[in-house]
């Protein structure tokens, strides 16, 4: 369903952003996010699956490069598009546009760094292509490193031996990666390239890390199963395996020296991202549950019609208000300002998620028995939204980083004010 927005500044191009996204989350990316949600892992993630059919239209309209500037083939939204664009298709299926966001993540990150070699080999070919022949994976959770791996503030961060999972050591002009990430790296069986934390010198602790980006098909790299789980299942998730991996110097685009920072700045570009996860989920619900409650008859009329619905779906409304008001100034604030301020995604990441899970529960309840069972998408929703507070940072240890930065900054005295 469309809905009014309290932006009245909006474009044309804007709206006709809106309109297209949304015809292309409702026709194209439901009916495949139902069909993959109900095949195995295995399947979903198979050379067969309908997910490369909703990849296909998807890079044909230039959706995998709407962020990316025009001189490099992108599309070159304004942050504003961009998350009008992601809204309307995270609306359509979270666990599609999962893929799509994270298709290019590293890309993007690359671009950021401004290293003109590796933009040249990695981000103008992703840029160009218009078909899901690049698609890519961040891989940074690791099986005995989960919340320590993004938890740079505490002291056990710097601990002199603290050891990941994956290890690199430099030989000469390359490096050579070993080690294992967690089943939980998002589309890991899928991509054709990775984004991959690793640690290059354990005297550091966690903190002595590098991030590199590689292709996904070099010698002694493997993937593990595609993962088995309760929801976004349209996700495929799975390890990737490092035995004596070669790259060449180049590609580790992150040091040491900037390791720490480099990670709070990126999972406060991707926390402010995952407050859209939060809207167009929390959005969803609330259509469902709107549309539900104008047909299901009880006590003699609709749902609707009985006064204690009418507040129920108002409370709802708000919060989806709320959630986008959020989280359009979060966005706003991450893409344009650099270094970012991670106390605003962090926490805004976890009050949008907890909102999303509080609306999408109440469109649950609101449907009853129905809401539970297969026929009823509302239940697709319910089991897509449980991980919303646990990736990309567990809340809790997001807020309690959120919290450092509170305390070491402000009030602030560095004389930043806001994104002036
Ligand atoms: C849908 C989904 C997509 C994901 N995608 C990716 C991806 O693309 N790439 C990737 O690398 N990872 C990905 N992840 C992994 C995700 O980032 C981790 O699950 C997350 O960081 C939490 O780590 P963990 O699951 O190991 O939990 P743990 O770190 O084991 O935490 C378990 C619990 O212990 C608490 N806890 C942890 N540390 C402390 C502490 N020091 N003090 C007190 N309490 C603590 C936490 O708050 C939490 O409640 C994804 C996860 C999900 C669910």
């Amino acid at each position: 369903m469309p809905y009014f927005d309290m932006n009245l500044e909006l474009t044309w191009e804007d709206k006709e952003i809106k309109a297209t996204a949304h015809k292309f989350a409702r026709e194209v990316m439901r009916p495949i996010a139902r069909e993959v949600d109900r095949m195995t892992a295995e399947e979903a993630a198979g050379k067969e699956s309908p997910l490369w059919e909703f990849l296909r239209q998807a890079y044909a309209l230039g959706y995998h490069k709407a962020l990316f500037p025009a001189e490099l083939g992108g599309l070159g939204f304004t942050p504003l598009q961009g998350h009008i664009l992601n809204e309307e298709i995270i609306w359509g299926s979270l666990g599609l546009s999962g893929v799509l966001l994270l298709a290019s993540w590293p890309f993007f990150k690359v671009l950021q760094s401004g290293d003109k070699g590796l933009i040249d080999e990695f981000v103008v070919p992703f840029c160009r292509t218009n078909e899901p022949d690049i698609t890519a994976c961040w891989a940074i959770t690791e099986p005995d490193r989960g919340s320590d791996s993004i938890n740079v503030n505490e002291s056990f961060f710097t601990a002199p031996g603290a050891r990941g999972n994956v290890q690199a050591r430099r030989d000469g002009n390359e490096w050579v990666i070993n080690g294992q990430k967690s089943a939980w790296v998002s589309c890991g069986p899928i991509a054709t390239h990775g984004m991959i934390n690793v640690q290059t010198d354990p005297a550091l602790g966690l903190s002595g890390g590098g991030v590199c980006i590689l292709p996904l098909d070099l010698p002694g790299i493997s993937r593990g199963k595609a993962l088995e789980k309760v929801g976004q299942r349209d996700l495929p998730q799975g390890e990737l395996f490092f035995n004596d991996v070669r790259i060449p110097g180049r590609y580790m685009f992150v040091g040491p020296d900037r390791y720490s920072t480099w990670t709070a700045n990126n999972l406060a570009f991707g926390n402010a991202a995952m407050t859209l996860f939060a809207i167009g989920l929390a959005r969803a619900a609330f259509d469902e549950a709107l549309a539900y409650s104008k047909e299901r008859v009880q006590g003699g009329k609709v749902l609707i019609d009985h006064y204690f619905t009418k507040v129920r779906i108002a409370r709802m409304f708000g919060k989806v208000e709320a959630i986008r008001a959020t989280s359009r100034a979060v966005w706003n604030l991450a893409v344009k300002v650099y270094p970012p301020f991670p106390e605003y995604s962090y926490s805004a990441k976890a009050i949008c998620t907890e909102m999303a899970r509080e609306v999408i529960d109440e469109a649950v309840q609101l449907h009853g028995a129905n809401g539970l069972t297969r026929e009823y998408i509302i239940e697709k929703f319910w089991r897509d939204s449980r991980a919303l507070t646990i990736e990309d940072g567990e809340n809790n240890t997001l807020c309690a980083m959120a919290g450092y930065f509170l305390k070491e900054t402000y009030p602030r005295s560095d004389g930043r004010q806001g994104a002036g």
